[in-house]
């Protein structure tokens, strides 16, 4: 079904461990463009990009991290190389001018994906606070 926003699906998203269409993607199911993978993250572009340059960043196993709210202490390092994986990223896409990093979690956060991922954005001025 399309959606009238990026928050509608958002609101119609359940949150739950149901697997997610980043698990076609990481499987390569469904074709997406990857710009960095390695043994444990993968990055992407976002299918209907906020900005010139839009990333998404995702641990290949979930292991329950559905959001970052549901993070546990065995979760450490796998957010720890999201981020910087984030910064090789934003490198090898030329923003060095600057960039943002998203985590949308749950309905209020707008997240819809429930597989943890991180947006990073770019190539354009960014505002605050966000929408
Ligand atoms: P969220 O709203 O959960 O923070 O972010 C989910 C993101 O996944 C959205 O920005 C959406 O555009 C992106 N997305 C959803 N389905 C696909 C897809 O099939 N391929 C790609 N490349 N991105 C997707």
């Amino acid at each position: 079904a399309v959606m009238a926003s990026e928050k509608e699906a958002a609101l119609s998203a359940t949150p739950s461990d149901a697997p997610t269409i980043f698990d076609k993607i990481i499987s390569k199911e469904i074709p997406s463009t990857v710009v960095y993978e390695d043994d444990k993250v993968l990055a992407f572009r976002d299918i209907t990009p906020q900005g010139p340059v839009h990333i998404l960043l995702i641990p290949k196993v979930r292991d329950g991290l559905t959001g970052l709210s549901k993070a546990e202490e065995r979760h450490i390092d796998i957010l720890g190389r999201l981020l910087y994986t984030a910064k090789l990223v934003a490198k090898q896409e030329g923003l060095d001018e600057g960039f943002r990093i998203v985590i949308n979690d749950g309905p209020q956060g707008c997240q819809s994906v429930y597989h943890i991922h991180v947006h990073l954005i770019g190539g354009r001025q960014m505002n605050w606070p966000p929408g």
